[in-house]
């Protein structure tokens, strides 16, 4: 994706409320975030305990979403929705956002289960344990993220389809 200035991000949020804007935390290392290799940026707010954010380019237009993590993490080490990272290297947890429009208002929601600190598009970028020689890996990889990408919008779509 390309590179977005904080200032872009906080005027792409949808659903969300003033206060709910003002009190969006940037992780320290905002700057050094290499979103040429990011479909999707997600991070967690160092300030409020379980909020978390994602930023995504959907048909061109930069949207972010407030999200919010489960209160129990799931009983079972579980995989990502997002990258279906099969080694589990980071634990999924149930991340919910309000849906935007007037089911929102209502408090309809919508929830993934996706790798708790967003490394998804860093995990779809591995290459599988095993492969035969002559296997186009870069082609492997590419669909790898090609996938993902759109699990990821797909997600989006979803929760900005109520809007009104
Ligand atoms: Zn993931």
């Amino acid at each position: 994706m390309r590179t977005p200035t904080q200032k872009q991000i906080l005027s792409a949020f949808r659903g969300t409320t003033k206060s709910e804007l003002a009190r969006v935390t940037f992780p320290l290392d905002f700057d050094d975030v290499d979103f040429s290799r990011r479909e999707f940026y997600g991070w967690r707010d160092r300030k409020i305990p379980r909020r978390a954010y994602i930023v995504v380019e959907l048909d061109d237009e930069l949207v972010a979403l407030i999200l919010t993590r489960a209160e129990a993490k799931p009983s079972r080490r579980a995989m990502c929705a997002w990258c279906r990272d099969v080694d589990l290297s980071q634990d999924a947890v149930l991340y919910t956002t309000r849906r935007t429009g007037s089911r929102g208002r209502r408090g309809d929601t919508i929830g993934a289960l996706v790798c708790e600190d967003f490394g998804c598009p860093k995990h779809a970028r591995k290459l599988p344990p095993a492969y035969h020689k002559g296997t186009d890996l870069d082609m492997i990889r590419g669909m790898q993220v090609d996938e993902m990408t759109r699990r990821v919008e797909a997600f989006v779509a979803e929760v900005l389809s109520t809007q009104d």
